[in-house]
Order: structure tokens, then sequence, then C-alpha cells
């Protein structure tokens, strides 16, 4: 697969699509029939993906399932971790490729790419080997009955074979924060990316093999949900655990497959997440702050903000910046270092997302910037971009403000009372993450405890220490990933007594 054309950055396949294949008991396999990738900026064709059949999974969780019983399994963390730090040198090795191959699928800036996904696959390599050999370890003395002493300790082992199903936001990034942790702790692992984003997840592979990961602990099936790939991991009896992230309604999905063989699941799912700018706010950082929150990765992060309210007093002040600064965003190939947008995954998610637009203005929205599409008169007209999009004038009933788009478009609104601001940040059926920009300490901490979200950034977003729990309450996940949360979903703790009498 050795092939990463920068050309592919711009939506561009010089010699064809590049064929991208499954990755199984260490070695690239075929998987039967193949779909074509198409690059989000020109549309055309830049991939040709071997799609794994049920018999190509199967192989996948043999290979895993064998791999345990291997070197792998007799390893301790801190031989774990220094595998792991291998692995994040090779991803820093392979830094320009896995570049390339993000941008070609996705579109998405260059200097992002540069800055935060890929950066970031190594970081959570590092991060999950110093967690594994650091973390604390249980134990507990106990009187018997007859006066002695027993010693209670708790061992950490693998859940076995752990199915990670990502989807194509920030592809590397988030397949990477999982499989680190899964490995640290001893699993194997078959990961699916999604079927819109199949190449960072490719040079992975290349990357574990490189490293020296044992044949069969990291394996790759490309291919789509039901009746593909997702659908045959999840449902398959070789396969413990389910780590997954994506839409709700595909979590629900999942989690009935799950329930057949009781497989442990970890969730983390979509968002409607709010901003809350209070009057005595730093309004510079809180429009650019916002600027970030609701437009970086188009609009394309389950953390980004879709709705943002604003104490009256600033409202008006606060809209006119921020629908100003979204209409100024660049458009500019992904190559080009100044690009602030980029085109939406797929021809399917901006036909959503401008059925977004219109449902807006069916509801009554006045449209402050953007709502449309871009035109550029050259390839880019064959690609999926809309326009940063700046809304205002609905209430929170209105499905615009309760339904995740998952573009660049963001909805304003003004509130007056402390009181008003959680309830209608409370208001969804989600519980991501919400901002809040102040400068009352008061306020900061009230907000923490009152938001139903799993993560309230103050006065900053997307700000990330990778020991602290990640995920959401409400339909926005299950359960909580990051430091010593992950080492819990993805170890099995056995107690163990012993009378030492
Ligand atoms: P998606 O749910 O459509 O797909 C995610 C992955 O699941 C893909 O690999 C897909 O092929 C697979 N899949 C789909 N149906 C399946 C099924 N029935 N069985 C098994 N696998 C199946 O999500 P998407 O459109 O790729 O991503 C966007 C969504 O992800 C948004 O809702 C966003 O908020 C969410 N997201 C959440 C987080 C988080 O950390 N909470 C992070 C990023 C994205």
């Amino acid at each position: 697969t050795g092939n990463w054309d920068p050309r592919l950055m711009a939506g561009h396949a010089p010699s064809g699509p590049q064929r991208l294949r499954n990755f199984v008991a260490g070695e690239f396999v075929d998987g039967g029939s193949t779909f074509a990738k198409a690059s989000p900026v020109t549309g055309e064709q830049v991939f040709e993906v071997d799609e794994a059949s049920q018999s190509t999974v199967d192989d996948a969780v043999a290979a895993a399932r064998a791999a345990l019983r291997g070197p792998w399994g007799r390893m301790g963390e801190r031989e774990r971790a220094e595998v792991l730090r291998r692995v994040a040198d090779e991803l820093e090795r392979r830094f320009d490729d896995l570049v390339t191959a993000e941008v070609a699928d996705t579109g998405k800036s260059i200097a992002q790419a540069r800055t935060l996904d890929i950066p970031r696959g190594a970081a959570n390599f590092r991060a999950f080997a110093e967690i594994v050999a650091t973390a604390p370890t249980e134990s507990f003395t106990t009187v018997t009955p007859t006066g002695g002493r027993a010693l209670n300790y708790a061992l950490r082992k693998p859940v076995g074979v752990v199915a990670v199903i990502v989807p194509w936001n920030l592809p590397l990034l988030l397949l990477t924060w999982k499989v680190a942790p899964a490995l640290a702790c001893g699993n194997a692992v078959v990961v699916k990316p999604s079927e819109e984003t199949p190449a960072s997840a490719t040079v992975l592979a290349e990357v574990m093999a490189a490293a020296g990961v044992p044949a069969g602990v990291f394996n790759l099936v490309h291919g789509f949900g039901p009746d593909s790939a997702g659908e045959f991991l999840t449902r398959h009896p070789g396969v413990d655990a389910i780590t997954f992230t994506g839409e709700s309604a595909t979590g629900g999905a999942i989690m009935r497959a799950a329930a057949d063989g009781v497989k442990a699941v970890s969730f983390e799912l979509g968002g409607k997440n709010a901003g809350l700018v209070f009057a005595d706010a730093d309004l510079d950082a809180a429009v650019a702050g916002s600027v970030r929150s609701s437009f970086t990765n188009g609009g394309q992060v389950c953390l980004c903000t879709e709705r943002i309210y604003v104490q009256r007093p600033v409202f008006e002040e606060f809209t006119a910046r921020l629908a100003k600064r979204a209409g100024e965003l660049a458009y500019g190939w992904p190559t080009d270092e100044a690009t602030a947008t980029m085109p939406l995954i797929s021809h399917q998610h901006r036909a959503k997302v401008l059925g977004a637009y219109e449902l807006a203005r069916s509801e009554g929205a006045e449209v402050l910037t953007g709502g449309g599409t871009p035109t550029f008169g050259d390839t880019r007209d064959g690609g999926s971009y809309v326009q940063p999009t700046v809304l205002t004038g609905l209430g929170p009933d209105a499905r615009t403000n309760r339904e995740e788009i998952f573009g660049p478009v963001v909805h304003v609104a003004p509130f007056d009372t402390e009181d008003e601001a959680y309830a209608l940040a409370n208001g969804t059926e989600y519980g991501l993450a919400a901002t809040v920009w102040t400068r009352d300490v008061g306020v900061a901490h009230r907000a923490g405890a009152r938001l139903d979200a799993g993560i309230v950034w103050v006065n900053t977003w997307f700000l990330r220490d990778l020991r602290t729990p990640f995920g959401g309450v409400k339909a926005s996940g299950i359960g909580r990933e990051g430091g010593v949360h992950s080492l819990n979903f993805y170890s099995e703790l056995t107690n163990v007594c012993v009378d030492l009498s």
C-alpha cells in the first residue's frame, strides 16, 4: 500500500484509485469484493477498498484469539508499554504518509492534520504506555473469622478480543484513542474504520507490523455497518467487548447486536452541545473560541457547539461578531496552509446538512451568514462543500435546536438568568460537552455541577488531558474512556483473596 502520493490530498489520484486491503494475522488480504471511496474535495474516486466478507471477519477474530495465546498474552504491562512506545515512534516516522492518507480521505486542512489529528495518534500510544505502567493497584488486608489475616488484591487481565468501530470525522485520532489502551491492557483487536475513511487505518496496520506488534494483535477489516463488517463484528461470538464511537442510533443497534453474547460495550455517541456566553465574559475570547468550537473540522466533531446561548446585554454584539467571523473563514485547497474550511465527508452527508439548513428556514430561522453551498469554478465543485452558517430566531423546541446536524452550523439565542441558561443547555436528549464563557468563578463551578454533560469547558474548548474521563451522559454515551477509565473498560479485574494464616 505504500504509495501515498501527495496529490491525493487535492482529491486527485494520478495513477488511478489506490487499492486498500484488510490486515489479518499480520498480512494484507483481499476481501472478496471492493467498494469505491471518493474524495470529498473533488468527488473523484481515490481509493478502491476491499470489503471484508463474513469469512474475512471470522479469520480476523480467530487471528486475534490466537494472538492472545501467544507471546503477547504472556507480556507484563511494562513490556506492552514498550511496544506502545515503539508504535508511537513508528507513527512519527510515517507522519507525512498519515497526513496524506487522512487529508485524502476527509479533505480536512493539512494544517489541522499536522497539528491535531496525526500528532494525537502517537500521543495516544505514549499516554497509555505511561498510564498502564503506573496505574494504581488495589490491595486490602481483611481480618478472618479466626482472627487471622487475609490479603486481597485485584489482578488486571485483558478482556480478550475487542472490536473497535469508529467514525470518519477524526479517523486516526479516534481509532488510536481506543487501540492504544486496548493493547496496553493486553487485548487483541479487530478494528473497523468508517467506510468513508479507510486510509489512515491502513497506514496504522503497516505501523503495527513495523513496530513489531505480534501478528494477530491488530487486525483491520474494511466495510460498512449493517450486513457488512460492522455487523459481522458486533454479532460475532468470538468478540468479547465492543468499543464504538458514532451516532447514537447506531449505538442502539450495536447494543441490540451485543445483547445476545452479553458483550461489554463502551459508547461515545452524538452531541448537540451548547455554548453559554455570560455578559461578564472576555468577549474577544468567547467569539474566537466559539468560531473554533462551531467550525473546527467543518463542524464535524462530536464536541462541536451547535447551539450558543448568550446573555442578553452582549447578545447583539456577540452574534454580529460571530456571524462576521464565520462568513470570513477562508476556503482553499486542503494543501493550502491558510485554509480554514473543509468539505463535508460525502455528498450524502452534504444532502443531510443542506436539509438541516432548509429545515431551519422552514422553522423560521434567520440566516445571518451562509446557508448554502460555495462555488469554486474548479474541480472542487464536484466535492461536498457547504457554507459555514450562523442562524438565529428559533425557540429551544425547534428541531434545529434539538437534533445533531454535524456540519458547520450554529444557532444563537439570548438568555437572561443563569438558571435559564442551564435549562436551555440541558434541554436536549444529548449530554456530551458544554462550553461556558465567564469571568465569574462561581458560575464556572456551578456550570460544571449543573450542566448535563460529560465535559464542561470553561473559557476554552477541546483542551484535553488524556488522563481525564471522556464520555457523555443521556444519549451521548455509555461509560468513560481516558486514563484509568480506559483501563477499566479494556480489562477485567479478578479479586484474589489469600488467607495468610
Ligand atoms: P455512524 O454511527 O454512522 O458510523 C460509525 C461507525 O459505525 C462506522 O464505522 C460505521 O460503518 C459503523 N456502523 C454503522 N452502522 C453499524 C451497525 N449497525 N453495526 C456495526 N457498525 C455500524 O457515525 P458516523 O456518521 O460515521 O460519525 C458521526 C457520528 O459520530 C456523529 O453522531 C458524532 O457525534 C459521533 N461522534 C461521537 C464522538 C464521541 O466521542 N462522542 C466522536 C466522534 C463522532
